[in-house]
């Protein structure tokens, strides 16, 4: 189903959507940046611009999210009930492939009860097209939303992904499919950075980076654990007892491989124990060991934790340099 979209529709969209959804919107902060936030019906929409700040797979699973509640009696108490899905609007490719890849993680059987609260009637729309900085490109979704919007100038074509989406799209009026199909030949161009990261995953998988690499990237490392924190794809999180007067929560909380105890065992022993290890497992976790489980890399190219890391040590400026370095045509 291809429909077509103005700026009128876009809102009328969102006005409905907001009724029996959470909906968040893409809005820019005075300091530039774009970040997902409840919509109001006075909200103003960015429709185009960088990757939103904080990662989408956020909303299902938060950095600190109570797991059970304990009262002095020793009963549990029953976690506050969802009163509305969520409904996440304009996430690029890179983020719909985020919550594709948590999903996975999280709903495999037997699947994780509260993400699954949180993420099963929830509402995914994607924004392509000429969306990114200054109207640049951003690729094509590949589907895994329910309602993907592709920007042309001056409209929006609208694909329904899913029944639901579908059905939304009804009121609005037919796409031309000519103008989609010549998106999708400029799309064929555009995966760059996924090429970077297939080339790293191959050199990794042979076995073909030193230990000493591993070794001088971690000694640029400063702790800091944003790249972990920033990552759409990172699953990892450590449980929290807390006791309050009148209760006892357990949580769980984002961990960071890139800390020295995460996987220090009671005995002393640590697996990871040097800086030059954590490191090769941030990296080798993602382009090879994922390949090897799930059949496709754990980083889908976000930027994140390039832009965050103080000291360049991001995903794609390391895959670089593994390619730049150990691959063939290194000088
Ligand atoms: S680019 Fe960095 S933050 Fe984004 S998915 Fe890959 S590893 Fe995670
Ligand atoms: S963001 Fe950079 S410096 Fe901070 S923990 Fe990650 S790799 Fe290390």
């Amino acid at each position: 189903m291809l429909k077509q979209l103005d700026r009128a529709d876009i809102d009328h969209l969102l006005d409905s959507l907001h009724t029996a959804y959470r909906l968040q919107i893409p809005q820019q902060l005075p300091d530039g940046t774009r970040h997902l936030s409840p919509y109001t019906p006075t909200s103003v929409l960015s429709l185009s611009g960088e990757i939103v700040h904080r990662k989408p797979t956020s909303f299902f699973f938060p950095q600190v999210q109570k797991l059970v509640s304990i009262d002095p009696t020793g009963h549990a108490r029953d976690l506050q009930k969802v009163e509305k899905p969520l409904a996440l609007f304009g996430l690029n490719r890179a983020d719909l492939m985020g919550i594709q890849f948590l999903d996975r993680f999280f709903l495999a059987a037997p699947a994780d009860d509260i993400y699954l609260s949180l993420r099963q009637d929830a509402l995914l729309i994607g924004l392509t097209g000429f969306s990114g900085p200054d109207k640049s490109f951003l690729p094509l979704s590949t589907g895994n939303c329910d309602i993907e919007l592709v920007a042309l100038a001056g409209h929006w074509l609208a694909l329904g992904h899913s029944t639901i989406g579908k059905k939304l799209l009804d009121p609005y009026a037919r796409g031309l499919n000519s103008e989609l199909e010549e998106l999708r030949q400029r799309d064929e161009n555009s995966s760059g950075d996924l090429e970077l990261l297939q080339q790293a995953s191959h050199l990794l998988m042979n076995d073909l980076v030193p230990d000493s690499f591993w070794a001088e990237i971690a000694g640029r490392c400063i702790l800091c654990s944003g790249c972990n924190m920033v990552c759409p794809t990172c699953s990892c999180f450590c449980v929290q007892d807390r006791c309050f007067e009148e209760t006892t929560e357990r949580s769980r909380v984002w961990d960071s491989c890139q800390f020295d105890a995460f996987m220090r065992e009671a005995s002393g022993h640590n697996p990871l124990g040097t800086e030059a290890l954590r490191t090769r497992r941030r990296i080798h976790h993602k382009l090879a060991a994922d390949i090897e489980r799930w059949g496709e890399p754990g980083c889908v190219a976000c930027g994140r934790c390039d832009r965050s890391c103080p000291t360049g040590i991001g995903m794609m400026a390391v895959a670089g340099e593994i390619v730049k370095r150990y691959g063939a045509g290194r000088r």
